[in-house]
This record gives C-alpha cells, sequence and structure tokens, in this order.
C-alpha cells in the first residue's frame, strides 16, 4: 500500500524537488544580493546602489515566494496581494513624508512591524498545523501535522513568538519615546527589582518554549510566551532614556531580524532564515560600534539607566559666553588657512547641507582648506551627517571620522560647530560626573579659534550645558543655522 502511494505520487514529487532546486537557488540569488548590498552600505560612496541592490534582492525574494505558492492557490495569492499593497502604500508614504530627523523613530515602528510580523506567522503556521489537510490520489483527509512536527521547528515557533513579541512592544515604547510622547517619560523608568522581574520572565518564556516541545498540543503555551513576550518588550525598554536610545534601536533592530530568522525555520524558508540573519547580525555590529562610540557596554546601556541623566547632577560650566556677529566672524573665517566644519543635529533641524557646501565653496575659492569632522552618532541616527552631506554633494573624501580629524584640530585654523552640541563637550574627557563622560569627543577646543552657531545657550540632546561655549577661543555665533551659513556667505563673497 505503502509502495502503491509512493509509485503514484512520484511524478509530483520530482516536479516538487524540481521547483524545490529553482526556489532554493532564487533564494540563494537573493542572498547574494542582500550580502552585496549590506557590504555596498558600509561606504558612504557605495551606499545609495547598496540600497537598490538590497531591494532588488527584497524583489527576487517576494517573486520566488509567489511563484513557490502559485499552483491553483490564487484565493491566497490575491490575500497576499492586497496586504502587500496596503503595506506598500504605508511604506511608501511614511518614508516619502518622516524628515531625515525623524528616522529613528521611523526604524522603531519597521522594528516592531518586523517583531510582531515574526509573532503572527509563527502562531498562525503553529494553529495552521493543528489541522491541516492532506490530500493523496484525490482523497481529502484531516492530518494532524504537530503530531510529526520535529522539536527544532517547535523550539523555532516559541523562540519567533518570543524574541517577535518583545521586539514589538519593545519599539513601541522606543518610538513613544523618541516621540516625546506624553504617555512615557523620555527618562529611564526604573525601579526595584525590575531587573530580577525581567530575568524571571526571560527565563520563564524560555522553559515555556521548552514545554511545547514536550507538549506540542498545548496551544495555550505559546499564549502565554506572547504575553509573556509582549510585557518584557515593555520592560527592557522602558528603563533606558535619552542619548541611549539609538543603541537600544539598533539592538531592536537585531532582535527583529533574529525573529524573522526563527520564522524562516517554522516556515522552512531559507530567504527568510538568511535574511534574518544579515539583519541580527549587521543590527548586533552596529550596537557594538555605537557602544563604542559611546564608551558604554551594552549591559550598561540596558541596565545603567544613564541615558536620561540631566543638568543639575554635577556642577556646570561657568563663565561668559563671548557672541560673535557675521562680520566679525567673516573676519577671522577669511583669514584662515584651514577650517574643519563640525555638523550636528542642529545642520540636520535647519537643513542646511545646501548652504554649507556652498559655504564651504566660498572658502576654497579664497584657497582654505576645508574638511568636515563627522562624529559617529552625530545627529540622530548613524550616518546621520553623511548622508545629508552626501546629499549636498560634499565629496566624500573631505568627510574625516573621529580618528582621522581629532589629531588635525590642533593645526585647524578654524573649527566651524554647526549645530552640534554633545559631540563637542570636552566635559566627556574629564568630568566624571556627566552623563557623557567617557564618550569619545571631537576635540574642537584644541582648534586655534571655534566658532559655534546654534540659536541660543540651550543644552542639547544629552541635556547638560556645553564648557565649550565658555572657552577663550570660542565665539558664539547665535541664530538658525541654515540663515548664519548663507549670511557668513554672502559676507565672505562681499569682502
Ligand atoms: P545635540 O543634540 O547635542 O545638539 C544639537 C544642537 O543643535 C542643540 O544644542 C541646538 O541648540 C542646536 N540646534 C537645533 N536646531 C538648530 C537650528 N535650527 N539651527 C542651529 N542650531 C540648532 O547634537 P549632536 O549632533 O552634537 O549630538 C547628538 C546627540 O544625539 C548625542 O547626545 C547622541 O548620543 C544623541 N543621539 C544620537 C543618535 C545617532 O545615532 N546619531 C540618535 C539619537 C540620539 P539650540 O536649541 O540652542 O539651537
Amino acid at each position: 500500500m505503502i509502495l502503491q502511494t509512493i509509485h503514484a505520487t512520484q511524478p509530483t514529487l520530482t516536479l516538487a524537488m524540481q521547483k524545490a532546486d529553482w526556489l532554493g537557488l532564487t533564494y540563494l540569488l537573493a542572498a547574494v544580493l542582500f550580502y552585496l548590498g549590506l557590504k555596498m552600505l558600509s561606504k558612504v560612496s557605495t551606499a545609495r546602489r547598496g540600497n537598490m541592490v538590497s531591494a532588488l534582492g527584497m524583489l527576487v525574494a517576494i517573486a520566488a515566494t509567489f511563484f513557490q505558492i502559485s499552483g491553483g492557490q490564487w484565493v491566497s495569492l490575491v490575500w497576499i496581494g492586497i496586504a502587500m499593497l496596503i503595506g506598500t502604500g504605508a511604506g511608501a508614504v511614511l518614508a516619502l513624508r518622516v524628515p531625515m530627523t525623524g528616522m529613528p523613530e521611523m526604524v522603531a515602528l519597521l522594528n516592531g512591524c518586523g517583531g510582531i510580523a515574526s509573532l503572527l506567522v509563527a502562531c498562525g503556521d503553529y494553529l495552521n498545523k493543528f489541522n491541516a489537510e492532506s490530500q493523496i490520489n484525490g482523497v481529502v483527509a484531516s492530518v494532524d501535522i504537530l503530531q510529526y512536527a520535529g522539536w527544532d521547528v517547535l523550539l523555532a515557533t516559541g523562540l519567533a513568538t518570543l524574541i517577535g513579541g518583545l521586539t514589538f512592544t519593545g519599539s513601541l515604547v522606543a518610538y513613544a519615546k523618541l516621540a516625546g510622547s506624553k504617555f512615557i517619560p523620555d527618562a529611564p523608568v526604573q525601579f526595584a527589582g525590575q531587573k530580577v522581574l525581567i530575568a524571571v520572565l526571560l527565563i520563564g518564556s524560555l522553559a515555556l518554549a521548552g514545554v511545547l516541545i514536550a507538549q506540542p498540543h498545548a496551544w495555550y503555551v505559546l499564549v502565554i510566551v506572547s504575553l509573556l513576550a509582549l510585557i518584557l518588550g515593555i520592560l527592557l525598554v522602558i528603563g533606558i532614556g535619552g542619548a541611549d536610545m539609538p543603541v537600544v534601536i539598533a539592538l531592536l533592530n537585531s532582535y527583529s531580524g533574529i525573529a524573522a530568522s526563527m520564522a524562516g525555520f517554522v516556515l522552512n524558508n531559507s530567504a527568510l532564515i538568511i535574511t534574518g540573519a544579515l539583519v541580527g547580525a549587521s543590527g548586533l555590529i552596529l550596537t557594538n560600534i555605537m557602544c563604542k562610540a559611546m564608551n558604554r557596554s551594552l549591559m550598561n546601556v540596558l541596565f545603567g539607566g544613564v541615558g536620561g541623566a540631566v543638568a543639575g547632577g554635577g556642577k556646570g560650566p561657568e563663565g561668559e559666553a563671548r557672541a560673535f556677529s557675521i562680520e566679525d566672524a567673516s573676519i577671522i573665517l577669511d583669514a584662515a588657512r584651514s577650517v574643519i566644519i563640525v555638523p550636528g543635529y542642529g545642520m540636520a533641524v535647519a537643513q542646511a547641507q545646501h548652504a554649507v557646501k556652498e559655504f564651504a565653496q566660498q572658502l576654497e575659492s579664497r584657497s582654505i582648506e576645508v574638511k568636515y569632522a563627522i562624529h559617529p552618532v552625530a545627529g540622530r541616527m548613524p550616518g546621520h551627517m553623511n548622508v545629508l552631506l552626501a546629499e549636498a554633494d560634499v565629496p566624500y573624501e573631505q568627510l574625516l571620522d573621529l580618528e582621522q580629524v581629532n589629531p588635525q584640530f590642533e593645526q585647524a585654523d578654524v573649527a566651524l560647530v554647526i549645530g552640534a552640541n554633545d559631540v563637542t563637550n570636552p566635559a566627556a574627557r574629564h568630568d566624571t560626573a556627566s552623563p557623557i563622560y567617557g564618550m569619545p569627543i571631537l576635540d574642537v577646543d584644541k582648534a586655534r579659534t571655534v566658532f559655534v552657531i546654534k540659536r541660543s545657550m540651550n543644552p542639547g540632546f544629552a541635556g547638560i550645558q556645553n564648557e565649550l561655549y565658555f572657552k577663550e577661543n570660542t565665539g558664539m555665533i547665535f541664530g538658525d543655522a541654515k540663515k548664519v551659513v548663507s549670511d557668513l556667505s554672502t559676507e565672505l563673497a562681499a569682502n
């Protein structure tokens, strides 16, 4: 009987295997495109192309998945088409409307969507397996696939639910904090026993995933794991705040990748496994880079409750800041031989990048050497300044990172700080009471003259006053970054 069945299904099996080979190859092609895209994204000069290559990889993967499920199942295809239209429409509108400064919030939302999608896929697939229908030789029979589900698939189901769930709520909390919601404070919310509670919930959820392997039919276990994961996400992120949020976003990005990879194991979809693993690994690498840029350990970021510290904890810098007029500043700039421009969040808010490029050209036309100092966490997302300056066609070779540029400040005639604050605060080097103590900063104070363009004496993201503003070689040029830079260009041109 078994042999008869095997013979009867032989042509279908061969066809299915050929289809699987093609599918595997296409997914491999998609994975190679993702890998190449990621590699290109790591260099400013190739980043745009990298984005396109990765998008092409996604198109190949989606097309392959469509071919896999086409075979008369038009109903599913219609539903998938509708879901894709809604998703693509919402994504396009969001991407077109979001300002560059709102990118971290948008990434937080996208991570959350990835997390909840993995949870739903894992739970949906589990429910499907409960009462799957099998059709052999035209006879339809109800089959309990769960009886035969391997421990690995059940483990992946539990983990996709756990990681996906905590990524979802964690990302929503991160979004609310970054967007300045009145319901969730930006400062870390910590309470006694929080770490113990997190540990208990985490160990409990992992143990429950183990129970699911031993008792594949215990569906309620998956419901409990989902609930615990959602609570865990809130608890993990609520205790973090302020300047640490970008690190959390990168970490949640990594979690969403790991959850997707687990969902890939559940669905036996190699493209999803590979893509998820790439996102998981790159998110972890980025988290590590950002921790280093702030001179913090990941444990300290996650559980230190440091990010929300504001001015007042230690003694603030004292003295008087000197205001400079456009005319006076341009006389000094005109006499300089080398100028290092230090862009920050304020340049992004003012959308001053094109004005900055024109100003730099004005300086270069007077044989003044111009370079840009790029701090890894300047602005509100990694690479924020690179993206803006690339948009204004600033030559890549003029962009120097922290290690390259710091030794050069001593030889610079002018360091022109445009809307940057925390990343230039010398307190990070010596003031152990400062919340940003230990964060590597741009040593702008070592330049002969420092000009700072900002609108007021208000603090930056970390909420602390900058002692740079009270140094003897520093002059403040108050005003909106775009206006001040344009006025400086006009003044220089008139000289
Ligand atoms: P900061 O946030 O420290 O300071 C920005 C300064 O820009 C403010 O002091 C503000 O002063 C000024 N500013 C705002 N608008 C304007 C404007 N229109 N024209 C001129 N100036 C303006 O920025 P930095 O780039 O120095 O530092 C980034 C901070 O953000 C760090 O603390 C970092 O940890 C954190 N962070 C970084 C992320 C990343 O991945 N890059 C993500 C999230 C946070 P005023 O109001 O007086 O004008």
